[in-house]
C-alpha cells in the first residue's frame, strides 16, 4: 500500500499580510519539495462539511468564521476572502485521510494544507489557526468510525494548546505534545495533564538538540503511546523546531524529523497496524520546511 498525499490549491487562497510568517509561499515550498517524490497516492483534499467542524467547535464560532469579512482576528491570526474555504480543505483533507487509512486504501497519509490548526481553541482563533484540524480528525475517528482510542502526537515547536483544549475532556483521546518552553503561547508545562490524565506535555528548553529530543521521546512519549495503544495515530507535524526556523530556538535537523517519523511509524506498526495520518502545522523557514516535509513523507513511505 502507498502513502497518501492530500493537497488543494484552495490552500493558496488563505492570504496573510506581507511579511507574515504563515504565508502562501509555505504551501508552494512544500508542494515543490514533494513534487519529485514518486510512489505517492496523490489526492485532492475535499471540502469538509459544517457538521465536521461542529465536532469540536460551537455553531456560533463556525458562523463567525464562515460569515466573516477579511479581518485581523487576533494579534497574529488573519482571515482573508479565501480563508474559510482553505480551512475547510485542511479539515476535509484530514478527514479524508483518516477515512482512506482506516479503509485500508493507503497505509498512511500526509495532509499538506494550510491554515494550520493546533492553536485554535473551542471558540477562539489563535496562532494562525482557525479550526482545530487534528482534534476534529480525532473526534471523527472516534464518533464516526467507532474507534475506542486515538492518539495525537504534536511535534510542532509551539504548544498544541488548541488540540489540548478540544480534547481535554475526551478520555478516548491521548495527546502528546512537545514544545519549546518557554515560548509563545506560554502554555504546555509538564504538570498540565488533561481532564483524564490524557495529555502529556513535554516542555523542551531553548536550544534543545535533536539528540536531546530523541531522549525525551524515548523516555516519555513512546512508552505512554504504547501503553495507551491507540487504534490510529494522528501527527501534528510542524517543522518549526528546525534549527533554521525564525520563530523558535530549538536545534533539530532535518534528519531528526525523519527519525521521529520512523519511530512514530514503528510504534504505530506495533499498536495499530501502522495507521498514521499526519497533518502539516507550522514551519517557517521555507527551505527547511520543504526539506523536512519531504523527509517526513519519505519516512512515511519507508514505514
Ligand atoms: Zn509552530
Amino acid at each position: 500500500m502507498m502513502t497518501g498525499l492530500f493537497m488543494h490549491d484552495d490552500c493558496l487562497n488563505h492570504i496573510t499580510p506581507e511579511g507574515h510568517a504563515e504565508q502562501v509561499a509555505r504551501m508552494t515550498s512544500v508542494s515543490a519539495a514533494l513534487e519529485p517524490v514518486s510512489g505517492l497516492d496523490r489526492r485532492e483534499a475535499p471540502l469538509c462539511e459544517e457538521a465536521d467542524i461542529l465536532l469540536c467547535h460551537p455553531e456560533g464560532y463556525l458562523a463567525k468564521i464562515r460569515d466573516g469579512k477579511p479581518a485581523q482576528l487576533d494579534e497574529d491570526t488573519w482571515q482573508s476572502e479565501g480563508s474559510y474555504q482553505a480551512a475547510r480543505r485542511a479539515v476535509g483533507g484530514a478527514l479524508a485521510a483518516v477515512d482512506a487509512v482506516l479503509a485500508g486504501e493507503m497505509k498512511n497519509a500526509f495532509v499538506a494544507c494550510r491554515p494550520p490548526g493546533h492553536h485554535a481553541e473551542t471558540a477562539k482563533p489563535m496562532g494562525f489557526c482557525l479550526f482545530g484540524t487534528a482534534a476534529i480528525a480525532a473526534k471523527h475517528a472516534l464518533e464516526r468510525h467507532g474507534l475506542s482510542r486515538v492518539a495525537v502526537v504534536d511535534f510542532d515547536v509551539h504548544h498544541g494548546n488548541g488540540t489540548q483544549d478540544l480534547l481535554w475532556d475526551e478520555p478516548r483521546a491521548f495527546l502528546a505534545t512537545s514544545q519549546q518552553f518557554p515560548l509563545w503561547p506560554g502554555t504546555g508545562a509538564a504538570d498540565v495533564k488533561g481532564g483524564h490524565d490524557n495529555v502529556l506535555n513535554v516542555p523542551l528548553a531553548p536550544k534543545t538538540t535533536g539528540a536531546e529530543m530523541r531522549e525525551a521521546y524515548e523516555a516519555q512519549v513512546f512508552p505512554r503511546l504504547e501503553a495507551f495503544a491507540p487504534e490510529l495515530i494522528l501527527i501534528s507535524a510542524g517543522f518549526d523546531a528546525h534549527r533554521a526556523d525564525p520563530l523558535a530556538q530549538l536545534e533539530w535537523e532535518t534528519e531528526d524529523f525523519m527519525w521521529l517519523t520512523e519511530r512514530l511509524c514503528g510504534v504505530a506498526e506495533t499498536v495499530c497496524g501502522g495507521r498514521v495520518v499526519s497533518l502539516l502545522e507550522g514551519g517557517y523557514d521555507l527551505d527547511a520546511l520543504g526539506e523536512s516535509a519531504a523527509a517526513h513523507v519519505r519516512a512515511l513511505q519507508a514505514a
